[in-house]
């Protein structure tokens, strides 16, 4: 088989180079020039684990390609992936604008059948728009070429995306034609072998199902969040509580870690989208409008609480920030909550060293150099007044704190990702600030 998969961002080139270790031919195709230069000099323009060399192997087997031309990239395909942004719009609608734009390039370009699926995240009805837009242009092209939509919404979380798109829980297409559901059957044929249950079903239901994906993980953690808001006024502590909630079968132990909120390319904005849809539709998504305001509030409960230490006076102060990213693994830092706190911080006159593995460079890009960035965890902490966690990375979980000590002007922690034990801190001499504990 062949395909071509249009967007070689997270989900693009995850997902291309996935199903190029299935077996399929696949051709990435870019509109950012450098992107696809990088790539083909053999190194890839976002940090994922293990994707570099994926992407190594199957280049080197020549069933990963990739090019700026969509129309080199659609010769002899059977199906043409569509993995472009869908950013929120100002009025926290999904921006349809590459997905269509997208749409149209192909409509100006398909001389044979192929299936056309869009694994962006869209809101329902966006197919059929796909579609429209299509015939739209092959009216214009005056010819009469076959083709069909489906949707193929994806489920991989950055950090381990790899893993998630070779092993996922379920594959969901959403198909309204049986040539179209074979062509799917054929492209996920090795994960049928695997047992991974592929769900067919409408392409409405397929698109819903995305949106109400994330929006039920992001209602978790806005839940626990408030729980662990509560548990600090009346004196519970939110860790024995997930285990007591979260050990019950019809809960499950995921998605239920208290923290300084959730941020990243897909809760915030779906959540979003999908309270604008309930809008358009005349309907209040009442559950989502609480989700999101619990999660803007808890962005800024680490300030909240740094503040509250220094009795409202942050002149002067300076800190260590360990984590930059929106969550491990991941140089992402879109709708990041650390991005919150140190503009909250700066505005409050307080200066940072951060420290992240890998995020430090995008983190540059975003806000330039209002805060220093260390090149070693420990130096981001000296001669800091507190060290701040904000995003629980595999090395900060277990750190030396005879370092921390050292490094630090006096003994204080906040920890927005509840990675300590309040029992060690408190052992170690630390004044330890967490979340709902
Ligand atoms: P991204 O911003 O990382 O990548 C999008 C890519 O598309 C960019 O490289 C951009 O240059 C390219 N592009 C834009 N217009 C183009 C065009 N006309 N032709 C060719 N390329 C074009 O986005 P992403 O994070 O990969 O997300 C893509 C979609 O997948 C979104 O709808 C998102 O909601 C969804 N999604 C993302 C994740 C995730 O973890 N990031 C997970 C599941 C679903």
């Amino acid at each position: 088989m062949r395909i071509a998969v249009v967007g070689t961002g997270y989900v693009g080139l995850v997902s291309g180079t996935c199903l190029a270790e299935t077996g399929v031919t696949v051709t990435c195709v870019d509109v950012d020039a450098s992107k696809i230069e990088r790539l083909n000099k053999g190194s890839i323009p976002i940090y994922e684990p293990g994707l570099l060399e994926l992407v190594a192997k199957n280049r080197a087997s020549e069933r990963l390609f990739f090019t700026t031309s969509l129309k080199e990239a659609l010769v002899d395909v059977d199906a043409v992936f569509i993995a472009v942004g869908t950013p929120p719009d100002e009025d926290g609608s999904a921006d349809l604008r590459y997905v269509l734009g997208v749409a149209r390039e192909i409509g100006e370009l398909i001389e044979d059948y192929v299936v056309v699926v869009t694994k962006s995240t869209v809101p329902v009805g966006t197919n059929q728009r796909v579609k429209a837009v299509i015939k739209a242009e092959l009216e214009r092209r005056g010819v009469d070429v076959a083709f069909d939509v489906a949707s193929n919404p994806e489920f991989l979380k950055e950090g381990d995306a790899v893993n998630d798109f070779m092993h996922p829980d379920r594959v969901v297409i959403g198909v309204e034609s049986e040539s179209a559901e074979k062509v799917m059957e054929r492209l996920y044929h090795a994960f049928s072998l695997n047992n991974t249950p592929i769900y067919f079903m409408d392409i409405p239901s397929a698109e819903m199902t995305k949106y109400a994906a994330n929006s039920m993980l992001a209602t978790r953690i806005s839940f626990m969040n408030d729980i662990a808001n509560l548990c600090e006024l009346v004196g519970a502590n939110v860790d024995a509580v997930k285990q007591g909630i979260g050990s019950d079968s019809r809960i499950g132990s995921k998605f239920l870690n208290a923290g300084c909120g959730y941020g990243g390319s897909c809760f915030p904005k779906d959540v979003k989208a999908l309270i604008k849809t309930g809008d358009d539709n005349g309907y209040s998504m009442g559950v989502l409008k609480a989700v999101e305001n619990v999660n803007n509030r808890q962005k800024t409960l680490l300030f909240q609480k740094i503040r509250k230490h220094y009795k409202g006076d942050l002149k002067g102060k300076h800190f260590g920030l360990w984590g930059l990213s929106f969550k491990p693994a991941t140089d992402d830092m879109r709708e990041a909550p650390s991005l919150v706190l140190i503009e909250q911080l700066l505005e409050a006159g307080a200066t940072i060293t951060a420290y992240d593995p890998v995020a430090v460079d995008e983190c540059r890009r975003r806000i330039g150099d209002r805060i220093v960035y260390a090149p070693a965890m420990y130096e981001a902490l000296e001669g800091a007044d507190a060290m701040i966690v904000v995003t629980e990375w595999q090395e900060f979980k277990v750190p030396k704190f005879t370092y921390i000590e050292r490094a630090l002007k006096e003994k204080v922690i906040f920890d927005g990702r509840n990675i300590y034990s309040p029992e060690q801190m408190k052992e170690f001499g630390y004044v330890y600030y967490g979340i709902g504990r």
